[in-house]
């Protein structure tokens, strides 16, 4: 049956504009100009968006379910008006390292995911035997540790290793992502704190992850590429310092790609209090000038796009009545507020919602070559559609988060713009608070050929 959508507010690719979106078995048959329809949800003056996509997502399950899950992990992304997302291979247990494990995850996905989901794989010492067997089987690309991963099943790799993942990944055509910090200033940045450092102040967490660890692997990868013309994306990207650097790889022609984290655009270490542990997260959240270099290379199109990171655990494991950042786990859970946070944020800077789309649809969408359908409104594309209110404002509760455990940063922070309604495949998965309680969601599989 063909239905329609249709507000004053669509944003296309050529920018936001009335439309009336028709569409038919989860697909777009066409954008036609607004009021071209009668029947159909008419939605005035809210915003309708493309779903957004988020590549960087640690679902934990099957393994560290108690931590998140794929039932709760895909709710709180459709409330935050995620329609795909992309697994990490860590902090399950096994780790996506191979084809089993792959078999694993797909498994406890079945039947649980409200939006579609894909999968990367693991590139971790000792495994480039299993890789061109994952890409096989169906992930998007390789994710690797350039320094310890917080988990033990997740070995880091260092320059050897790469050495041999990368001509496997090249060759398969996938990109691999990389978590940019080196040992050895963080090892030198350790020894230079006193042994009395206070680990409840953040300062001291701050000193302990320095800009050097992340612009040192990034020349090294900056390196790597250059050989071996294997496509990379720096996750998480913290430190302004490594923009030169970024940006000179790109004059030459190399095949990197960038991604930052609402935390970044967001918080700023003057202002995070001591002890707050809900805020811990490598690299660091680093200064508020940082903090303005980041907007400036993602409104210059440095860096390509925001991914949220989402990485909770149990509350216990976030030690916050000790305020101890040495020892608490790393990792922020925003899944659910991501899109106002940036929102809030890019609208004070004079920056619209059609570059907010760009940074959290459409290019994630590229990067992760799942563009065919996902990441844009047009004829062809699936029918994932955000219905936005841009002027709501929101102060952040526990009830807002929709994740397994309701601890997170933006706790109590005031932000600008609401998700009304979340659409995957046509199918209204979130509405005003409410879920769909038949999860219908599906993984989008690599289906290209891998050459031999
Ligand atoms: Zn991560």
């Amino acid at each position: 049956m063909q239905r329609s959508i249709q507000s004053r507010h669509v944003v296309t690719e050529e920018g936001t504009r009335p439309a009336n979106v028709l569409f038919e078995d989860g697909r777009i048959l066409a954008v036609r100009e607004y009021g071209s329809s009668s029947g159909g949800e008419d939605f005035g003056d809210l915003c309708v968006l493309p779903g957004l996509v988020d590549t960087h997502v640690h679902i934990n399950e099957p393994g560290r379910t108690e931590w998140e899950g794929f039932a709760t992990g895909t709710r709180a992304a459709a409330a935050g008006g995620y329609t795909c997302l992309v697994d990490m291979p860590l902090n399950s247990v096994p780790s996506t390292v191979d084809v089993a494990a792959l078999a694993a995850k797909r498994e406890a996905a079945a039947g649980q995911s409200l939006i579609d989901y894909a999968f990367w794989g693991g590139a971790v010492e000792g495994n480039s035997g299993e890789l061109h067997g994952l890409a096989e089987a169906g992930v998007l690309g390789f994710k690797s540790f350039l320094i310890d991963s917080g988990v033990s099943e997740f070995a880091m790799v260092c320059e050897r290793d790469l050495r041999l993942a990368m001509p496997v990944i090249a060759h398969c055509g996938l990109p691999l992502l990389v978590h940019a910090e080196l040992p050895g200033p963080v090892k030198q940045a350790h020894h230079r704190l006193s042994r009395q450092a206070p680990w409840t102040t953040y300062s001291t967490y701050l000193e302990s992850r320095p800009d050097d660890a992340e612009v040192e692997a990034i020349e090294l990868m900056v390196r790597l590429c250059r050989e071996y013309r294997c496509r990379i994306h720096i996750v998480h990207l913290a430190s302004a310092k490594a923009l030169p650097l970024l940006k000179q790889a790109r004059v030459e022609g190399l095949p990197i790609t960038i991604e930052t984290c609402p935390h970044y655009l967001y918080f700023a270490a003057e202002t995070i209090p001591d002890g707050a542990t809900q805020f811990k997260c490598a690299p660091p959240i680093r200064s508020a000038v940082n903090r303005e270099r980041l907007w400036e290379a993602l409104r210059e199109g440095v860096i390509d796009l925001i991914a949220t990171d989402h990485s909770p655990c149990p509350p216990a494991l976030k030690l916050i009545d000790q305020g101890d950042f040495e020892k608490a786990w790393g990792g922020i859970a925003s899944l659910s507020v991501a899109l106002p946070a940036i929102w809030t944020n890019a609208k004070a800077r004079g920056l619209t919602l059609t570059d907010v789309v760009r940074w959290m649809s459409t290019k994630p969408a590229e990067m992760a070559r799942i563009h065919s359908s996902k990441g844009r409104i047009g004829r062809g594309m699936d029918a994932d559609f955000v219905v936005f209110d841009p002027d709501a404002a929101i102060r952040i509760e526990q009830r807002h988060l929709h994740f397994r455990h309701p601890v997170s940063p933006y706790l109590g922070e005031e932000l600008l713009g609401r998700v009304r309604r979340t659409y995957v495949r046509g199918q209204c998965v979130f509405n005003d608070g409410h879920f769909d309680p038949d999860p219908r969601g599906r993984e989008w599989r690599r289906c290209g050929t891998v050459v031999d």
